[in-house]
């Protein structure tokens, strides 16, 4: 069996066609009728009122932050099992990145350890809904409403998820999205920033194109960035959201296909399916039990000697050096340290799934008989 890797964009004839068309105009930058195709587009698809394209997600999240006003010594909580954007863009505005630990179950925020975590400086909350598994929605935004913070959600992992019938990354005060090059949907580099507030997609907008006014040429009433698409980027994303229904659905049957091939090894915890949450496969995600008798980092290595890229689950934030001695996150690290992501993509067939299986399989067996 060829190598297989873990993620690979799925890139044909319309990427290229307006890509093409794009050069060919030569609107490169970041004005260009793609911009506003693929914004209203996006905005369509997700039945929001406004999306506004950035540079890549971490950009959307700190636009985001921008937009809803976070100052300086404030406290925004976010999971401690995230990517590492999630908490840097905190540090961005001179905040503070507050860490809660996640469920056992669905390996997202712990709704019941938030109160605890919040203080008078508490501004806002970053739901991260990981590996394309919904955070629960209800308990995060009545939270919010009794203790009077912004929601913030980072569905870079988690295009076309949703949480009773409503696409997640619509369901807070402002949503984020990623589609770097493994992201369900991609441009390459880039980011959407979503919100049904008119004022805060008009600061998300302010604040990518340097803080400049509106109605007066290079005025700016304050720092702004750079952090626009260009069209180029763009050509590709209207592309890639012309086929996202069709993506869902491949990546729907490859979870299915995953779940038949590995049902019979008991030692695997996937995560639950709850009624009115629906996820997407960003990458196939499961945790080996104790029991399984080879660990997380084993499997690993067993994996890549055959020729299978895989990944091991992010670090917990806590135990990266810039967020050290923040708290005690106990179910993040027994999660962390036992998940593992699997090769996820449009294009990987029936028979890798079979094969890659096969290989746990084997690992599993060889440790039984050891
Ligand atoms: C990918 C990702 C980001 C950052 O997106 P980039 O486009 O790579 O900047 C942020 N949060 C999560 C959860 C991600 O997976």
């Amino acid at each position: 069996m060829k190598h297989v890797p873990l993620a690979k964009p799925n890139l044909g004839k319309y990427e290229l066609e307006y890509v093409t068309e794009s050069v060919k105009s030569g609107w490169i930058s970041s004005a260009g009728h793609y911009i506003k195709k693929f914004e209203s587009e996006f905005a369509k698809y997700f039945h929001v009122k406004y999306a506004s394209s950035c540079s890549n997600g971490t950009a959307a999240l700190h636009l985001a932050l921008l937009a809803l006003g976070i100052a300086p010594g404030d406290e925004v909580l976010v999971p401690a099992l995230t990517f590492v954007a999630t908490a840097n863009v905190v540090r961005y505005m001179n905040a503070v990145p507050i860490f809660v630990d996640i469920r056992q179950d669905t390996w997202n925020i712990d709704p019941e350890k938030i109160p605890a975590r919040i203080t008078p400086k508490t501004k806002a909350i970053i739901v991260v809904h990981l590996y394309g598994y919904p955070a629960d929605m209800d308990k995060i935004l009545s939270l919010a409403r009794k203790y009077k913070l912004s929601v913030i959600e980072d569905a870079a992992e988690a295009h076309g998820a949703k949480f009773k019938n409503k696409f997640v990354g619509t369901l807070g005060d402002i949503g984020c999205y990623s589609f770097y090059g493994n992201k369900i949907i991609t441009t390459g580099e880039g980011g959407m920033v979503v919100s049904n507030h008119k004022q805060l997609i008009e600061k998300v907008i302010f604040f990518k194109n340097h803080a400049m006014s509106t109605s007066r040429k290079y005025y700016h009433p304050s720092v702004g960035y750079n952090y626009r698409m260009t069209n180029l980027q763009a050509a590709v994303g209207l592309a890639q959201i012309e086929k996202l229904d069709q993506i869902l659905r491949v990546r729907r049957q490859i979870e299915q296909t995953y779940k038949k091939a590995l049902k019979h090894i008991p030692e695997i915890v996937l995560q639950p399916s709850f009624q009115g949450r629906q996820s997407v496969c960003w990458l196939f995600s499961l945790r080996i039990t104790s029991e399984f008798g080879k660990s997380r980092n084993q499997l690993v290595s067993f994996l890549d000697n055959k020729g299978i890229d895989s990944r091991p689950f992010f670090i917990p934030l806590p135990q990266l050096p810039m967020y050290k001695n923040s708290g005690v996150f106990p179910i993040t690290n027994a999660v962390a340290d036992s998940g593992i992501n699997l090769p996820t993509f449009v294009g990987l067939t029936q028979n890798q799934i079979g094969y890659i299986a096969s290989v746990i399989n084997q690992c599993h067996k060889q440790s039984k008989n050891e």
